[in-house]
């Protein structure tokens, strides 16, 4: 995968709200990366690429970081906070050049994205969506280990620690979300977020919970082939937990 990374990328520019500096953002071109599927918490495979690792600019002046797409959007209170605790702490450096970012790379980008949305007292399904790509991405870690690798079993106990931990932060944010906003919340729709709430309850080991958010996206109109065939097979374990005699 690596070696073809950088053919799928291409750089962007960006202003950034906070101090007004030109940066780049290393991103994927559109139509290159080839979709395999998504797992049972959503996280998306690709054959070509982790795309996860290309969702946050982040600016190498002020330490300001977001989302892609949350990024230019910024009220005057938030811009303020930012200045304030972010850029005011933050240590300006040129931008290294490279080739395209690792997991470990994209992780603490995606981190400074979650500092900056608490900072900014951000909307929460923003901090929400955040946590769930950090989760997708301790996961892929784990993809990456080899079973020859020195510390194979701690290295592998830590990351799926943190996916954990992060899924559930992302479970506590959404959930909220789902009551307090306006679909599409974190880019889904009501029946994609109910069957996310419901998995990340299921994880949770909150199984009634977890069968009341689904209840719904089964009977749902218009759902994809796809999401009711991951809501039969998270039925099904949802079951197994509730009556495990059966
Ligand atoms: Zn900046």
């Amino acid at each position: 995968m690596d070696d073809n990374e950088k053919t799928l990328l291409l750089d962007k520019s960006y202003t950034c709200p906070i101090c007004d500096q030109k940066i780049k953002v290393k991103s994927v071109k559109t139509n290159v990366a080839k979709f395999v599927g998504t797992g049972p918490d959503l996280r998306p495979s690709h054959s070509n690429i982790n795309v996860t690792k290309y969702e946050v600019a982040s600016c190498n002046y002020c330490g300001y970081t977001a989302l892609v797409k949350d990024f230019p959007n910024t009220t005057q209170v938030q811009r303020k906070l930012l200045r304030e605790n972010i850029q005011a702490n933050f240590k300006s450096r040129e931008e290294v050049p490279c080739d395209s970012y690792s997991v470990e790379m994209a992780i603490s980008r995606l981190k400074m994205a979650l500092l900056c949305a608490v900072t900014k007292t951000g909307k929460v399904s923003e901090v929400g969506n955040i946590c769930l790509k950090i989760s997708w991405l301790y996961q892929d870690l784990v993809d990456e280990l080899s079973e020859d690798d020195p510390g194979y079993e701690e290295k592998k106990t830590a990351y799926l620690a943190e996916a954990h931990n992060q899924a559930m932060n992302a479970y506590e944010h959404l959930s909220k979300a789902r009551m307090e906003e306006d679909y599409p919340i974190a880019g889904m729709n009501e029946a994609t977020l109910d069957y996310l709430l419901s998995y990340l309850a299921y994880e949770k080991g909150e199984y009634q919970t977890a069968m009341q958010y689904l209840s719904g996206v089964v009977t749902a109109r218009g759902i994809s082939p796809r999401l009711k065939d991951k809501c039969l097979d998270l039925k099904d374990l949802i079951n197994a937990k509730l009556h495990p005699a059966e």
